[in-house]
C-alpha cells in the first residue's frame, strides 16, 4: 500500500470514528440536559479536591483492597499504555516509523519498556478480574439486574482489553523482529522486554509474511482502540471519563443532608406573600417530587450515566441484605435506561407511555429503603442514589397521597395531633397521672 493510499485511509478512519464519538457525546449530552437545574461551580476549589481526591486518587477504593490494586493497575495502565497513541497518530498520518525514537533519543528504549510492562500488568489484572467475575462468582455480580446487557457489557470490555494488550504485543514483537533483519523502514529503535519472550513465534516467518503480521497488528490495534472509545456510549465503562465530573458536582459535606424542595419553599412564599405569587405565572402547576427522569436534576442524571455497576452499594444494603426488593444499583440503572430510552423514543419519534415510576422502579423498591446511605458511603464515585429515591417518595406522596399504610398513619396523626402517636394533644400526658 503506498504511504499516501495508507495516509489517507488511516485519516479517515479517524475522522469516522471522532464523528461517531462526537454524535455520541451529543446524545449523551441530552439526556443528562433532560434533567432539572444546572450543575453547581461553587466552591470549585473544594470541588477540584474532591475530584483529585477520589477520580484521580481513587480514595474510596481502598475497602476491597485486592479489586483496588487491580483497578489501579488497569486505571494508571490504561493513560500510560495509551500514550503510544500519539505515536500511532503520527506515524499514521505521515508513513514515519516510531517517530518518537527521533524525540526521544536514548530515552524511547526506557519509554517503550514502561509501555510494555504496564501492558502485561494490564492483561494480568484484566484476566484476574475475568476469573473474580466468571469463576469466583462473587455474589454482587449475580444478582438480578446484572443478567444480559450488564452482564455482557462487564465481560465484553474484559475481552476487548485482552485483545488490545496482546495486539500491542504483537505489534511489538513483530516490528522488533523486522528491525534485528534490518529491514527497510524498520528502524531499529526501543526495547521490548515482553515481547522479547514472543519473538521465538515469528522468527521462523519469511520477511515479507512478517510485515503483513505486523501492519495487520498495527492497524488493528488503533482500529481496536477507536471501537472500544466508541463502544464507552453504551457501557457502563463510560465511567472512566464520567467518574471526574462526577466526583467534582456530587454534594459537598454531610451526605445525609437532605435538599429542601424549590417547589415546596415557592408554595410556603407564595402563601406568606399573595402579592407576590399573584404576580408568577399563573399558568405554571407547581409538581412535587420525581414520577419521570426528567423530574430529576442534572446531577441525579450525570450520577446515573457514571454508574460502574459495581454493585459495592447493594452489597451493604440493609434492606437489600435483609431480603427486600432493593438494590441501590439498580435504581441507577434504571434511571440511565429510562434516561437513554426517551432519547431513543425521540430519535424513532416513537412514544412509550412508560416512566420512570412503575415502569423501571416499583413502589415497593422505593419504599424499603431505610435511608441509611450507607450506599452513598459505599460508593467508589460518590454517586447518591438515595436522593433519586427520596425524591421518588416525595411525589407518591405530595402527588398521589400513596404510601404505606403505617406511614399514612403517622402522618394523619402529625396533622391531627402533633405528633406521631394517635392520641389527642389533651391526652398525651394522661401516663403522668398515676
Ligand atoms: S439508603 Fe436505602 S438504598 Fe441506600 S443502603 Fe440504605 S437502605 Fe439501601
Ligand atoms: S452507585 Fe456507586 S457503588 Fe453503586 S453500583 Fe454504581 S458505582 Fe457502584
Amino acid at each position: 500500500m503506498s504511504t499516501i493510499l495508507s495516509s489517507v485511509i488511516f485519516l479517515s478512519i479517524w475522522i469516522s470514528a471522532l464523528f461517531v464519538i462526537y454524535k455520541n457525546a451529543g446524545k449523551l449530552k441530552k439526556a443528562i440536559n433532560q434533567g432539572q437545574g444546572s450543575f453547581d461551580y461553587t466552591n470549585g476549589s473544594e470541588r477540584g479536591k474532591q475530584m483529585l481526591k477520589v477520580a484521580f486518587g481513587q480514595s474510596k477504593m481502598g475497602a476491597r483492597p485486592i479489586a483496588a490494586v487491580l483497578h489501579l493497575i488497569v486505571y494508571v495502565g490504561f493513560f500510560i499504555v495509551n500514550i503510544e497513541l500519539i505515536e500511532i497518530l503520527i506515524d499514521g498520518l505521515f508513513g514515519t516509523h516510531r517517530i518518537l525514537y527521533r524525540v526521544l533519543g536514548s530515552f524511547y528504549s526506557g519509554f517503550t519498556a514502561t509501555l510494555e510492562i504496564f501492558a502485561a500488568l494490564v492483561l494480568l489484572a484484566v484476566i484476574l478480574f475475568w476469573l473474580r467475575r466468571n469463576v469466583l462468582r462473587i455474589r454482587r455480580f449475580r444478582l438480578s439486574e446484572m443478567k444480559g446487557w450488564p452482564k455482557l457489557d462487564a465481560d465484553f470490555i474484559l475481552y476487548f482489553e485482552i485483545i488490545l494488550m496482546l495486539l500491542f504485543f504483537g505489534m511489538n514483537t513483530s516490528d522488533m523482529v523486522l528491525q534485528s533483519r534490518g529491514v527497510a523502514h524498520y528502524t531499529e529503535a526501543g526495547f521490548f522486554p515482553v515481547s522479547a519472550i514472543f519473538a521465538p513465534l515469528f522468527e521462523s516467518m519469511a520477511t515479507s509474511t512478517l510485515i503483513v503480521f505486523e501492519r495487520s497488528f498495527w492497524w488493528l490495534h488503533i482500529i481496536g482502540i477507536l471501537c472500544f472509545l466508541n463502544y464507552l456510549y453504551y457501557s457502563k465503562h463510560l465511567h472512566i471519563i464520567l467518574a471526574f465530573p462526577n466526583t467534582f458536582f456530587a454534594k459537598l459535606g454531610a451526605v445525609g443532608n437532605m435538599n429542601n424542595m424549590q417547589s415546596v419553599t415557592n408554595e410556603v412564599k407564595a402563601f406568606m406573600d399573595p402579592s407576590a405569587a399573584q404576580s408568577a405565572d399563573e399558568n405554571t402547576i407547581p409538581s412535587f417530587g420525581a414520577k419521570d427522569v426528567t423530574d430529576l436534576s442534572v446531577l441525579q442524571l450525570l450520577n446515573a450515566f457514571s454508574c460502574t455497576e459495581c454493585g459495592r452499594c447493594t452489597s451493604v444494603c440493609p434492606a437489600h441484605l435483609t431480603g427486600k426488593k432493593l438494590s441501590p444499583r439498580k435504581i441507577m440503572m434504571d434511571t440511565r435506561d429510562r434516561a437513554t430510552q426517551i432519547i431513543q423514543d425521540t430519535i424513532n419519534e416513537s412514544n412509550e407511555e412508560k416512566h420512570l415510576l412503575d415502569g423501571y422502579i416499583s413502589r415497593e423498591e422505593l419504599w424499603a429503603c431505610t435511608t441509611c446511605n450507607a450506599c452513598v458511603e459505599a460508593c467508589p464515585i460518590l454517586i447518591d442514589p438515595v436522593s433519586i429515591i427520596l425524591d421518588m417518595r416525595r411525589y407518591l406522596i405530595m402527588e398521589e397521597s400513596s404510601g404505606p399504610a403505617d406511614l399514612n398513619s403517622m402522618m394523619s396523626n402529625m396533622e391531627n395531633n402533633g405528633a406521631p402517636w394517635p392520641f389527642s394533644p389533651q391526652d398525651r400526658m394522661n401516663w403522668t397521672k398515676d
